[in-house]
């Protein structure tokens, strides 16, 4: 099947600094793929790197069938990708509706935003009761669950998450994860980002280990689970 999207021997950076590495990856339609590494090793620039936030220095960025290496990211938005950034990055002082409806802000289809918008409360009940209140009232899962349904509001056609699970309590963690997975099952690709290893190996299908800028393994999420290496560097054990 074609790649929905496909980094071939990215390289790009910060200054002197080059963070990526040929980097290639690829995301299918229909799948979860997994990126994991440690702090540092650039799963941020990788995902900065496709939205268009960083620049590629080198190397071939393509999505839904085009080149998007050079493109602005606010039109890479409008091709459908979206991205839920790490640290939630809600907005605090709008309410939880206002959010949303800022995550459907490249759209003019008043009433495809509208089923969206319902389509999110019955996925997220908690957010519809929360409605009215401001973002940062909301807990640090409610937040979390609020970047995830205001990337939703743009209709991407691939979902980039920046490690969803960080900072939350484990049965608030597994929550996240079953979103993930179900609105896989309606078809949604996703790439995410993580150094909680187990869980995303877990929901994936396949997986890309980075180390220090550079993809160093890559299979199906269930092999490399039960990979020595990654076992011992990435699963504590
Ligand atoms: P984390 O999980 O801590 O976010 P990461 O895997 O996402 O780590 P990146 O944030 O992509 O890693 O960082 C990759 C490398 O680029 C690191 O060496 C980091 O110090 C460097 N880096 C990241 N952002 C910048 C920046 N804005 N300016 C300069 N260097 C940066």
């Amino acid at each position: 099947m074609a790649a929905l999207l496909s980094l071939d021997l990215l390289r790009a950076g910060y200054g002197p600094i080059d963070a990526l590495h040929d980097v290639s990856i690829q995301v299918s339609e229909g799948e979860i793929v997994a990126l994991i590494g440690a702090n540092g090793a650039g799963k941020t620039t990788t995902l900065m790197s496709i939205s268009g936030v960083v620049k590629a220095r080198s190397g071939t960025v393509s999505f839904d069938g085009r080149d998007i290496t050079r493109m602005p990211a606010h039109e890479i938005v409008k091709l459908g990708l979206a991205q839920s950034p790490e640290g939630r990055k809600i907005f605090p002082r709008l309410t939880v509706l206002e959010n949303l409806q800022m995550g459907a802000f490249t759209r003019s289809d008043r009433d495809g935003v509208a089923t969206d918008l319902e389509k999110a409360f019955v996925m997220f009940p908690i957010l519809r009761e929360r409605k009215n209140q401001p973002g940062g009232l909301l807990s640090g899962g409610q937040q979390q669950m609020l970047a995830i349904a205001r990337a939703l509001m743009a209709r991407p056609k691939l979902l980039m998450l920046d490690e969803p699970s960080l900072g939350l309590a484990p049965q608030i963690v597994v929550q996240i994860f079953d979103v993930v997975k179900e609105l896989n099952k309606t078809g949604m690709s996703v790439l995410l980002v993580e150094q909680n290893a187990r869980m995303a190996l877990k929901v994936a299908h396949r997986g890309y280990v980075l180390e220090t800028g550079r993809v160093t393994m890559a299979d199906e999420a269930q092999k490399l689970l039960h990979d020595p290496r990654v076992r011992a560097a990435y699963l504590g054990e």
